[in-house]
């Protein structure tokens, strides 16, 4: 059996899918435990309500080409996102390490979005790679995001941690 391009494309669209629930799942665990930094809480929740549109848009190309989400990737992708909470909330510092987590996988979704995009153009589907652009801008904006706060929300860290050894 030949693999085309388009059964490629099908594929990494998948891949994708999965990524977007293991996102979801990572940034509202993440959200749930920033009372303490509300900038940070409101700009994680606003990209985990684009995260669920960018599910929709690839279901929606998805189902151009016949295919529909895989349920065992999906599964995986989820239950990767929630062993990964658990480990972060074992340490103190989980705000900074959850912003630089955040900030490497914004960056696994760019990649994986250029990537799918060559795929969708040279499979002859130009609609699709359209709303892969639209999907892509929306993580390059949360990747700026994390890098122009980094130092922000590690000085707030620090601040907050120099009162309570003050005290506590
Ligand atoms: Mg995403
Ligand atoms: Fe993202």
């Amino acid at each position: 059996m030949t693999y085309t391009t388009k059964d490629h494309l099908i594929d990494w669209l998948r891949d994708a899918h999965a990524m977007e629930e293991q996102s979801e799942t990572m940034l509202e665990s993440q959200a749930s435990r920033l009372d303490h930094y509300p900038a940070l809480q409101q700009r994680i929740r606003a990209h985990a309500v684009e995260t669920k549109e960018q599910q929709g848009l690839l279901e929606a190309c998805l189902e151009q080409l016949g295919s529909e989400p895989s349920t065992l990737k999906d599964t995986v992708g989820k239950m990767t996102a929630s062993a990964q909470a658990m480990s972060g909330m074992m340490a103190t510092d989980e705000v900074v390490k959850g912003a630089m987590a955040g900030y490497v996988f914004e960056h696994m979704e760019i990649a994986s979005y250029i990537s799918l995009i060559a795929a969708a153009e040279r499979a002859g589907f130009p609609n699709i790679a359209q709303t892969l652009r639209t999907i892509l801008t929306q993580e390059d904006a949360m990747a700026r995001w994390f890098e122009e706060h980094m130092a922000y929300v590690t000085v707030e860290f620090l601040d907050r941690d120099e009162r309570s050894n003050r005290y506590g």
